[in-house]
């Protein structure tokens, strides 16, 4: 069994219910248990603007797939929500994206872990900070270190 986070991104077609549903989906899969869910937040979109700001979170999960087993599902997920995967950065139903997978440092074609973004987004260390005040990046560092150093002026926590 391995411990693994995960992001949750939606900008489109009722962003808050796409996250909420994505969980419960994710929930759902046997080789999976979901240990912690974050808070809802509101960021602005990077990339292309003129989209629709975003809905994020991160969730805690330990699961006994191998990584590419955990992007397949991930993406099985992401295409039963409608996702289209079409302009990068563009706007979207759903994104998951495989943050932190156990200690692993992967560099695949398919798969990057840690998530490159990971150390520059504060909507992915907000929430990661929210659910694991402790988390280390492997081979990046503390999320107290990244988050020191991120402006997170436009992120907006959700009471709901
Ligand atoms: P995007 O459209 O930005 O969500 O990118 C999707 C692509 O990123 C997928 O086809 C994956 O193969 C690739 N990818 C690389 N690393 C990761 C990761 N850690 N989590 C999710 N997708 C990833």
């Amino acid at each position: 069994m391995t411990i693994a986070y995960i992001g949750l991104g939606s900008n489109m077609q009722s962003p808050k219910q796409q996250i909420k549903s994505a969980i419960k989906s994710i929930s759902e899969i046997p080789e999976i248990q979901v240990l912690k869910v974050s808070s809802l937040y509101k960021s602005k979109p990077v990339g292309p603007q003129g989209q629709n700001d975003y809905i994020n979170a991160v969730i805690k999960i330990e699961t006994e797939f191998m990584p590419l087993e955990l992007l397949d599902c991930m993406q099985d997920i992401e295409n039963q929500h409608g996702r289209i995967r079409k302009e990068h950065w563009g706007p979207r139903i759903l994104d998951l994206d495989i943050l932190i997978f156990g200690k692993k440092i992967i560099q695949d074609k398919k798969l990057t872990i840690p998530h490159p973004e990971i150390e520059k987004r504060p909507f992915v260390l907000v929430p990661l900070a929210e659910i694991d005040s402790n988390c280390s990046i492997p081979g990046i560092g503390l999320i107290s270190d990244l988050l020191a150093v991120n402006n997170q002026k436009d992120l907006e926590l959700l009471y709901e």
